[in-house]
């Protein structure tokens, strides 16, 4: 795959290298707050002084909605790894493996506590089966085809 070769020589790739002990695949089990559990897997993660990098490959597009439930799901991942790591710096971005890009993620004005019990709230009307999807996201979003709620018919944009 050309892109693949494009991306291993891109500056992304180059700083992923030649970081001390860059982490890959890393699954994680948290318990939030309200004792709720959130898993995932985070695709790469690494440190550099006392600063937590965390990219996530995305194979499709970037741009429109799905940015924005991609930018989220990282946001996800820096709250996983926040439990574990503390309240250090975090530097977020999407690395796009077909044109080679890293896509930052402005942090600069999140809310940790405000983001747990979003996340927490959605849990708990999904759990007790209110939740209320919003649907003019499917779509455009990357897991309409195995998502419950979503009324949207076709293959993903994208991947993961
Ligand atoms: S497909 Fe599912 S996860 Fe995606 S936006 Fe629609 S309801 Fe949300």
């Amino acid at each position: 795959m050309e892109w693949l070769e494009r991306f291993a020589s891109s500056p992304a790739a180059e700083r992923i290298r030649s970081a001390a002990d860059p982490q890959r695949e890393i699954p994680f089990r948290i318990r939030l707050g309200s004792g709720s559990i959130m898993v995932g897997t985070i695709d790469v993660l690494w440190r550099e002084g006392d600063r937590i990098f965390i990219r996530d490959y995305k194979i499709g597009r970037t741009d429109g909605a799905p940015r924005l439930l991609y930018d989220l799901q990282v946001v996800f991942y820096a709250l996983a790894a926040r439990k574990h790591f503390g309240d250090v710096p975090y530097d977020l971005a999407l690395i796009s493996l077909k044109d080679s890009n890293e896509i930052g993620i402005d942090i600069s004005d999140i809310s940790w506590s405000g983001i747990e019990n979003d996340i927490i709230s959605a849990a708990n009307e999904a759990g007790s089966g209110s939740f209320r999807p919003n649907l003019e996201m499917c779509p455009s979003c990357p897991w309409r085809r195995s998502c419950h709620f979503s009324q949207t018919a076709g293959p993903p944009d994208a991947g993961d």
